[in-house]
């Protein structure tokens, strides 16, 4: 059974080293979390299984790189600058601050019963909830004080004032002169480094449509109430395709992606009954967006929420970037000129002539998949014997460690020193990582390894070495199953090849 609770999560995270708080040694950073031993394998392991199925095991996609800090006029072209931005309300009483749409949300349903009344809304209609607020905010902050909408760090009924629109972009500046023009920004999604890239690509791989685009890669968004662990952060990472296609082919290729990253979700553990698709309404769009799924995921402790958008961008961002360069002088009138001059254009599959490409982008957060990938392997199980264990039943391809090989005694130099080859050759098999467990207590290592989801431990006794009991046993190790707690005895000459078919 899944993980029940986002604490039993968190616990885990901490107590085993997969997550830790950022700066937690000067008390923290809210928003910033820091991976540790298990995590970073973890994180790393999710990220190539995306990017093995996503780029290697298609014919139309290439990887891309690009850097973190953009020049301003990108994020302001891509329309960020104007509209990259969360509702945020004070209470007048304590000078906190919280982001409307999650202040009201996280009301009895009575009080947003009363909100959404106030506002001439359905209850049931949220999003139109949200918007009527944003559109009102004079009425939207009586609406708040006569729905008598609490305060969640003080519990009282708030004192609210007019909600109005935060930017959640982080601005920096950028080498030693410290005037108005030098700053840049840390992009809040890496889409925009693939939009700005996409015909130098086209150029030095002669693409042609469709094909697409993939990075994986930190973004910023500073959200003004980063909650739920990492579900929602301030340094995030994400592994987006701009999927580039023919206009007309657009709604074909978002089925397309949808059905492909529901299929991903399932290889790594995590079933699609337990993800919602959610057609978003159009008042609740991102400002490119002629369409969007977005993959509710079901959370421990926060219901459904999103995991995944996939978005129709439509020809927004490139068709704007073309444009605005057009109008800064970086390139000269694309409308007339388009055949010769246009940028971000590319030759139409059937007449040839340049065209601005639709853009499908599957767009996922990393941190949010580590978080599902957890919840759906972590399991407590009744053993016979009456004890409880905690067990990471994780895919072998996401386990952060494959093997660990065990020496019984630590203090047996001939068994650590067989136990450290056997760890090196199996190392060599490029499986991922492989660990020498010489903590010396076994009972404590296998409980160790089920609960970070190692799928097999490897024991090096005194009768492989030939000084137990049975001399029949000698050349053989224990190997443990995490899932079914079969021990098996086996030749240490039949190791590589029994655990690379298992691990397979
Ligand atoms: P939300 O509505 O939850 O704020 P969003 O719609 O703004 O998310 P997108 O802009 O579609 O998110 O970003 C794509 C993906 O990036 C999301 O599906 C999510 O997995 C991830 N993501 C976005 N914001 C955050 C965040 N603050 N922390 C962690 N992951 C995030």
């Amino acid at each position: 059974m899944p993980a029940t609770s986002m604490e039993e999560l968190v616990s885990l995270c901490k107590r085993r080293g997969f997550i830790f708080q950022g700066s937690e040694i000067y008390g923290g950073l809210q928003g910033f979390y820091d991976y540790g031993p298990l995590g970073v394998e973890l994180k790393n392991n999710i990220k190539a299984a995306w990017w093995r199925s996503n780029v290697y095991e298609r014919d139309d996609m290439e990887g891309l790189d690009a850097s973190i800090i953009m020049h301003r006029q990108v994020l302001r072209h891509s329309g960020h600058e104007a509209t990259f931005s969360d509702p945020m309300i004070d209470n007048k009483k304590n000078n906190k601050r919280y982001r409307l749409d999650h202040l009201v949300k996280d009301q009895k349903a009575d009080v947003i019963a009363k909100v959404a009344a106030a506002m001439g809304e359905s209850a049931e209609n949220f999003p139109a909830v949200v918007a009527a607020l944003n559109a009102n905010p004079a009425q939207a902050s009586q609406a708040l004080k006569d729905a008598g909408v609490r305060d969640p760090f003080s519990g009282e009924v708030g004192d609210w004032t007019e909600p109005k629109p935060f930017n959640m972009m982080f601005k920096t500046t950028i080498g030693p002169v410290a005037d108005d023009e030098s700053y840049g920004y840390l992009r809040p999604e890496t889409a925009q480094g693939i939009f700005t890239n996409f015909k130098n690509v086209v150029d030095s791989t002669s693409r042609r449509l469709p094909f697409g685009i993939a990075q994986i890669g930190k973004a910023f968004r500073n959200e003004i109430t980063p909650r739920n662990f990492i579900f929602r952060v301030r340094e995030l990472e994400q592994m987006e395709i701009e999927f580039f296609c023919t206009p007309g082919t657009d709604e074909e290729w978002h089925e397309h992606w949808l059905e492909k990253r529901l299929s991903w979700w399932e290889a790594q553990g995590v079933p699609r009954s337990k993800i919602e698709i959610l057609d978003v309404p159009k008042e609740d769009l991102a400002h490119y967006s002629k369409r969007t799924y977005d993959l509710m995921y079901d959370y421990p402790t926060l219901g459904h929420e999103e995991i995944e958008g996939i978005a129709n961008r439509s020809d927004y961002d490139l068709g704007s970037h073309t444009k605005n360069q057009s109008e800064l002088g970086l390139v000269a009138n694309v409308e007339e000129n388009l055949d010769s001059i246009a940028k971000l254009t590319i030759p139409h599959p059937e007449t040839n002539k340049p065209v601005v490409p639709f853009v499908i982008e599957p767009s996922a957060g990393v941190d949010r998949a580590l978080l599902a990938v957890l919840s759906e392997a972590f399991t407590k199980e009744t053993l016979e014997n009456g004890n409880e264990r905690i067990v990471l039943k994780l895919r072998p391809h996401l386990a952060p460690i494959k093997v660990a090989v065990i020496p019984l005694a630590r203090n047996k130099a001939e068994l650590v020193d067989l136990a450290r080859s056997i760890k090196s050759d199996l190392q060599k098999l490029g499986l991922g990582r492989i660990l020498l467990e010489d903590s010396g207590n076994i009972g404590k290592a296998y409980r160790r390894h089920d609960e970070v989801g190692t799928p097999y431990c490897v024991t090096v006794d005194f009768d492989t070495v030939g000084k137990g009991d049975d001399a029949t046993l000698t050349g053989t190790v224990t190997v443990r199953d995490r899932d079914t707690l079969a021990q098996e005895r086996v030749k240490i000459s039949e190791l590589t090849a029994y655990l690379q078919a298992k691990l397979k």
